[in-house]
């Protein structure tokens, strides 16, 4: 089975689960822009992350066999304090580099003025440089902040093929697909989504413009979630050929939209290459 996980945080996680991730299938993913549980005081912190997202992070991932790309934006939950809000002036010298692939994560967290100013910012700015835009529905009163996502997306004018919507259920998939919008699904272990509502899903709404992705952080996650609903598919009597459309033909052909998804058709061996470095930074943290 082969997997591009188009919704990972990385750089909360270990290289065990770079490890497990290869073994399972994994060969690409894409690692948006985020929160990273504490609290930023500067727009300086954001560039030294949005810099490892496009540096160290890519290079970790390839020393196990995976494609690393991200997406860059001012996060919804960050979008209201006002230390953040300068990162939006930032963006455009980041959004213009080869391994950024969308704007993202946006969208809302608690659905406030300083969230509606941001999301539209990213979404114009989405469609200044060309880019896909990967927006984060909210996990409190889902329905009514998808429905106003939508609206959004709609007023600002950029073509609903290159929007996803992600977090989505079972309420929210169908006004989504609608809208011409992509449909995304985060499994998770014990809350929202699992992996058999997935596939009830995708029976009832087929296997076009879905992503299905882990959104593995720093919370209660799971790396290996999109090949456990790749199986949970194949048991349910999908055939190998929709396994492989929901699983890296969608995300290739979502991504693949920015012009800059260079897939590797044979990436590098899982080995670690130990005599390799970024920046004088190896794997090796030093030793020789
Ligand atoms: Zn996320």
């Amino acid at each position: 089975m082969r997997i591009f996980d188009p919704h990972i945080h990385m750089t909360s996680r270990t290289t065990d689960d770079y490890e497990a991730m290869y073994a399972a299938g994994v060969r690409a993913l894409v690692e948006p822009a985020f929160w990273l549980g504490q609290p930023r005081t500067s727009p300086e912190s954001f560039y030294d992350y949005f810099d490892s997202l496009l540096g160290w992070e890519p290079y970790r991932a390839a020393q196990h066999g995976i494609q690393h790309f991200c997406t860059i934006a001012l996060n919804p939950k960050e979008a209201n304090d006002p230390r953040c809000v300068p990162v939006l002036d930032e963006l455009p010298r980041y959004l213009a580099k080869d391994r950024v692939v969308a704007v993202g994560e946006i969208g809302y967290d608690s659905m406030t003025p300083e969230e509606d100013d941001a999301l539209a910012r990213q979404l114009h700015l989405a469609i200044h440089h060309g880019l896909p835009a990967l927006v984060h529905t909210p996990h409190r009163d889902k329905a009514a902040g998808t429905r106003r996502t939508l609206d959004v997306v709609k007023e600002s004018g950029i073509d609903p093929a290159l929007v996803v919507l992600d977090h989505l259920n079972e309420l929210t998939v169908g006004i989504v697909l609608q809208s011409g919008c992509w449909a995304g699904f985060s499994i998770y272990p014990r809350t929202k989504m699992s992996e058999d509502r997935m596939v009830e899903v995708l029976k009832e709404h087929g296997t076009e413009r879905v992503l299905v992705n882990s959104a593995a952080d720093w919370g209660r996650s799971d790396p290996l979630k999109t090949r456990r609903t790749g199986d949970a598919m194949l048991a349910a009597g999908f055939d190998k050929a929709a396994v492989e459309r929901v699983l890296w033909d969608n995300p290739v052909a979502f991504f693949g939209q920015s012009g800059r998804l260079e897939l590797d058709p044979e990436p590098d061996a899982p080995e670690p290459d130990e005599s390799s470095s970024f920046e004088g930074n190896s794997i090796r943290r030093g030793g020789a």
